[in-house]
């Protein structure tokens, strides 16, 4: 015979051990393991025992984080995986929930996902891998599952209820035959249910004083999302997720999806949500100037659980001003301040600010005849008739000036640099790397179990990335006590 024999017609008998094809090493081996040494009673208690058998919750669990850590994040490209992952096939055990089960398991279980979250961070501590050195604070728009041209004013939902209101008093008025009668049921349910959604997206509008402000809009899609820029300029329906990460292996120590554009205000409630998760707090907690306003220096000051390094919004660019407020000079003496000229600003009388915060007026006498006045005044809040320069002084500052001088110390710059090596590539990662650029779920409460989803696959990733041998003898230990 010239050739061995070759026939693909001839069916097989085979013995399939998944496990074994994968490798103790695989990354769907890990998983599993971590996932088998996770409590998920919470989630198991909640199942009765009435009814047609559940998928194990743990099956669930690993099936969709497996999805997560290898970037498919609904459940219909994870089924349509399925077929040819052995990842898959061995952490389903061969019995794969469809696309809906997965989803609903998603949405059900939003707090136990959570609560998954904790324990994986749990192992990742028990694994030495948070250093309890620095912690960065920083958020990322992601677009949401929505489309922004269903973002509406209350003008544009009334013109577009007029619009149906129209088609609907036309659609009944229609003289047609049997077999359009039929289309005509079907057309009148569609326009019942968009003009349904439309008067509650008006009511909420309402209830939030939206008559005559067109600025405030609401999403048809999905209401919970708002329009926001993302770091390219692009305006579009998002969330922001907040996230603080370790620096030692860029472990997440917590995270919060929020529908306001800012990240102020997020700053403690952020490093508090992190301590409570981790148990400690930081050395040092840093964060970018998007997360300060004058208020935030003092409570800054004031927490002595971390040391904290957060610029201000001016911190940067008046430094090369010397027109800026900051860089006049004060003499207490006279309680004046000099300007670059040399020009004295006196005390004109202390008021309060749209925030309701006090701070001194002072100005200059005569800014006219200056000749720098055009590069100078321009800064000055004063556009009335009185065009002399102003300055706004708040008690607040003098936080702000010894945040200044902690930043540009050698040892500040040195740990402020840490935040820009430990959170930004995170989110890098997220997006880029695992193409997470949009949630798959609506709704604030939904995208957070989404986001804590993709969070635990993170925090899985930097296990077996850093700590695999780790994390084999930690699970050995916990075979050999059960
Ligand atoms: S414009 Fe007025 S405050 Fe500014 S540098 Fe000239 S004199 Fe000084």
């Amino acid at each position: 015979m010239k050739f061995r024999k070759y026939d693909q017609a001839q069916t097989k008998f085979v013995n399939l051990n998944y496990r074994k094809m994968l490798g103790e090493d695989s990354d769907a081996v890990l998983i599993n393991g971590m996932i088998e040494v996770l409590d998920l009673s919470g989630i198991e208690d909640r199942y009765d025992e009435v009814g047609n058998p559940a998928y194990h919750p743990k099956a669930m669990m690993k099936i969709i984080i497996y999805g997560y850590y290898e970037g498919f994040f609904g459940g219909r490209p994870l089924s349509r995986r399925y077929e040819k992952d052995l990842g898959l096939r061995y952490l389903s055990n061969d019995d794969f929930p469809d696309h809906r089960t997965i989803n609903l398991f998603r949405v059900n279980f939003k707090d136990e996902i959570a609560e998954v979250f904790a324990q994986v961070l749990m192992l990742c501590k028990e694994l030495e891998m948070i250093g309890f050195e620095n912690l960065s604070i920083d958020g990322q728009k992601i677009k949401a599952n929505a489309n922004v041209f269903q973002n509406k004013n209350l003008k544009g939902i009334r013109k577009e209820k007029e619009k149906i209101e129209k088609l609907l008093k036309k659609l009944l008025e229609s003289e047609l035959d049997f077999q359009q009668e039929e289309e005509k049921k079907i057309k009148k349910n569609k326009l019942q249910r968009r003009m349904k959604k439309l008067e509650q997206a008006a009511q909420l509008l309402i209830e939030a004083g939206a008559e005559g402000d067109d600025k405030l809009r609401y999403n048809l899609t999905d209401p919970d999302s708002r329009i926001m820029k993302d770091k390219r300029g692009v305006l579009n329906p998002d969330y922001n997720a907040q996230n603080t990460v370790d620096d030692k292996f860029q472990v997440l120590t917590a995270v919060n999806v929020i529908n306001t554009p800012s990240d102020n205000e997020q700053l403690f409630p952020m490093k508090e949500k992190s301590e409570e998760n981790t148990g400690s707090p930081h050395k040092n907690t840093l964060a970018d100037c998007g997360y300060s306003d004058k208020e935030t220096f003092t409570q800054m000051e004031n927490d002595p659980t971390t040391e904290y390094y957060v610029p201000d919004r001016t911190m940067y660019t008046s430094k090369n001003d010397k027109y800026s407020k900051w860089n006049f000079k004060y003499e207490d003496e006279q309680d004046v301040y000099f300007c670059p000229q040399g020009n004295k600003l006196i005390f004109i009388r202390t008021s309060k600010d749209k925030d309701g915060l006090e701070y001194r007026l002072y100005r200059t006498e005569d800014c006219e005849h200056c000749d720098v006045k055009n590069k100078c005044r321009k800064k000055s809040k004063n556009k009335g008739k009185i065009r002399n320069r102003t300055i706004c002084v708040y008690p607040q500052d003098e936080a702000i000036k010894r945040m200044r001088k902690k930043l540009d110390s050698k040892d500040g710059k040195k740990i402020y640099q840490v935040r820009m090596s430990t959170v930004e590539p995170l989110h890098g990662d997220m997006q880029k790397n695992r193409g997470f650029i949009q949630f798959v779920l609506r709704g604030l409460e939904k995208v957070n179990s989404e986001y804590n989803l993709l969070a635990i696959a993170h925090n899985v990733r930097k296990i077996i990335l850093h700590r695999a041998d780790a994390l084999k003898k930690y699970l050995a230990n916990a075979a050999k006590v059960a």
